[in-house]
């Protein structure tokens, strides 16, 4: 009898490269080799699901086991493709937290793109992205997601905001005291592609609150009069950005 490794202690979901669709086969190799045969311990019969990001997700059979491989089968597409609301997450990467948890409870709560902004009082300036992509993949395997977050890399906050893309307003975290509460900020606010943006421990600096707020596109939102954590306040606020704007329903 074949364990239905979807259900057996938790859906097995894995997210591959390869592309996917009925009857196409799919080479699972090295660290996810290991974790199917070794951790889950599959045997040839065993199903599990598959997810690329573009193809919605497979269920699987486990076709052929060797050492170190093992190959599956794809039987039956168990859900289509769909895409998170558009949101993304702009974050001066911060000393306590690493990114990558960061980024584990961002994918969870379905954003779009990570990018991390290097801003004048920012102390962390390397993030390792590699792992932040690692933990992106682990977070959306576990979250039912059928899509991985982009990650960037790590911008400059004035070359940031001169790239920044025309149609996307920007969420402003400003712990400046005087910006509207953000749930009554969003009601109000047009519908459309945004981004959470928070600053670093020490907060953004004048001259970079007054450049946002020079920005029509930028809406300037309080999260109430406690200063928050930079991490609590970007989970904070990407929580009310989808119960108001995004998937929450
Ligand atoms: N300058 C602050 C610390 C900044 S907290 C201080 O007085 O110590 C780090 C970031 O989290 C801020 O830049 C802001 O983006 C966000 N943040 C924290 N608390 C907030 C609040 N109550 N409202 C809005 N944003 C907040």
């Amino acid at each position: 009898m074949s364990d239905d490794l979807t259900y057996l202690g938790g859906k097995l979901r894995l997210f591959v490269e390869a592309a996917l669709g009925q009857g196409a086969r799919v080479v699972i190799e090295e660290g996810q080799a290991h974790y199917v045969l070794h951790v889950m311990r599959a045997k040839a019969g065993d199903r599990l699901s598959l997810f690329n990001g573009s193809d919605g997700e497979w269920l699987a059979e486990v076709s052929e086991t060797a050492k170190r491989t093992c190959t599956v089968e794809c039987t039956q597409q168990i859900a289509p493709q769909s895409q998170v609301p558009d949101v993304w997450l702009v974050f001066a990467p911060v000393k306590k937290t690493p990114a990558d948890y960061l980024t584990q409870k961002a994918t969870e709560l379905g954003v779009r793109v990570l990018q991390p902004v290097i801003t004048r009082r920012t102390i962390v300036t390397r993030v390792n992205t590699e792992r932040m992509r690692a933990n992106a993949v682990e977070a959306a395997e576990q979250s039912g997601r059928v899509s991985v977050p982009e990650i960037r890399e790590p911008l400059g906050f004035d070359k940031l905001l001169a790239a920044w893309p025309v149609e996307r307003r920007i969420l402003f975290c400003d712990e400046g005291g005087d910006a509207a509460p953000i749930a009554e900020a969003l009601q109000k606010a047009p519908r459309g592609s945004w981004a959470v943006f928070t600053g670093p421990e020490g907060g953004f600096d004048p001259a970079e609150r007054a450049l946002l707020r020079s920005l029509p596109l930028v809406t300037p939102v309080s999260l109430g009069a406690r200063i928050l954590r930079a991490d609590t306040a970007a989970l904070a606020a990407l929580a009310v950005w989808q119960s108001v704007c995004g998937d929450w329903h």
